[in-house]
């Protein structure tokens, strides 16, 4: 395949520079279309390929969850970028313990590589559950839902904003000779009124808002929640998250474009508020390790360890230490977890009620 540098150079030569949005939009889906990046051998690892018990967790929070809904049959297990498929393998073997389950869910997976589409049938289709795949959220059938996405968000494209004296100028990504460099459009954003402090970055993420809008219809229609995993933090604030990712060392992101995961830091204040609009609850925010604590994990990964070798369970101990690590960095800390909900639905799991936004 041509490489998506040379692509986007002639694009840039031709028709100008692209906003950064365009620029990770066009990065994101080359990087997903050609290859698997996860794992050790791979860019990154997520908390599924970390340890079962994440999935496991999360499939208990649904049985939970499927229960105050009324046990509705038919209900769509949804999950928005599921990667090789780990979290919802581990997910469906978890509600095994509850087999009406299995009769009334059928699973929808929003993914749009075709290679890691086939890597998700080969992990699902050992489980016995209808699985379909679709493009967008809108392409899954209305009804009963329960979705879950864990790096989804993160990796959806922003538009940047710079505070000059100007204004707030639009980020792009132009040329300068063969080299790709960051830039500002001269015209200020008016919309966006006068930035306080200069060199502030603001971030836009229409896309994250758009399916969250979405999303918050869809619950607000039929009963049914949704889980949101990602790193990220509780806004307004300012600064450039944006940053590139190869075998598990950062790099800068417009160094070979797309082929490093290129990703922002997830504002869940814009995505409850985007959520806020329509007639939902919305429950956390929490940090991934309370979260998963609350669920259970310290007694879930004692369960393992009882029928484990002594290797297996020190491999269960550093999962466990990994997936509730705290400090800004640790995954426990850095990660946060929110939901929403069908009204109807005034509690879930190991997440308070939001009640307001500030
Ligand atoms: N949730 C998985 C993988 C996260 S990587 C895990 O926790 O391991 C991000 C996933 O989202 C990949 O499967 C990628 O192909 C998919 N993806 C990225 N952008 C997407 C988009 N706009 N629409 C649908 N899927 C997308």
């Amino acid at each position: 395949m041509k490489r998506l540098a040379n692509t986007m150079r002639e694009m840039i030569a031709q028709e100008g520079p692209i906003t950064v949005e365009r620029y990770m939009s066009l990065c994101v889906r080359h990087y997903y279309a050609t290859r698997d990046p996860l794992g050790a051998a791979g860019d990154f690892t997520t908390a599924p390929e970390i340890s079962q018990m994440f999935g496991e967790l999360i499939g208990l929070w649904m049985l939970e969850v499927w229960n105050a809904m009324g046990r509705p049959a038919p209900c769509r297990l949804v999950e928005l970028g599921p990667g090789r498929g780990t979290l919802m393998a581990d997910l469906l073997r978890a509600t095994r313990l509850l087999p009406d389950f299995k009769a009334a869910a059928s699973v929808h997976l929003v993914e749009t590589s075709t290679s890691l589409r086939q890597r998700q049938q080969a992990m699902l289709a050992p489980l016995g559950f209808s699985v379909e795949w679709h493009d967008r959220l809108e392409d899954v059938p209305p009804g009963p839902t329960l979705l879950v996405a864990n790096e989804f968000f993160d990796a959806l494209p922003v538009r940047q904003f710079v505070a000059t004296e100007r204004g707030w100028c639009e980020r792009l990504v132009g040329l300068e000779g063969e080299c790709l460099i960051f830039g500002l459009r001269p015209e200020p954003e008016q919309a966006l009124g006068n930035p306080l402090r200069l060199g502030d970055v603001l971030e836009w993420p229409a896309a994250s808002v758009d399916l969250m809008g979405s999303l918050a219809r869809r619950l607000a229609l039929d009963t049914g929640a949704a889980l949101i995993v990602d790193y990220g933090y509780w806004g307004p604030a300012f600064g450039n998250t944006l940053q590139a990712v190869k075998k598990h060392a950062p790099v800068d992101p417009l160094d070979e474009p797309g082929e490093a995961d290129l990703t922002t830091h997830v504002d869940f204040q814009r995505l409850a508020h985007a959520a806020s609009q329509q007639n939902v609850r919305l429950h956390g925010m929490v940090p991934q390790g309370s979260f998963l604590e609350i669920l259970g994990l310290g007694a879930r990964a004692s369960a393992l360890k009882a029928r484990a070798t002594p290797a297996q369970a020190d491999e269960i101990d550093k999962a466990l230490a990994r997936l509730t690590e705290r400090g800004p960095k640790g995954m426990g800390e850095l990660f946060k977890v929110i939901a929403l909900t069908h009204e109807g639905l005034e509690a879930v799991p190991g997440l308070p009620a939001l009640s307001s936004f500030s």
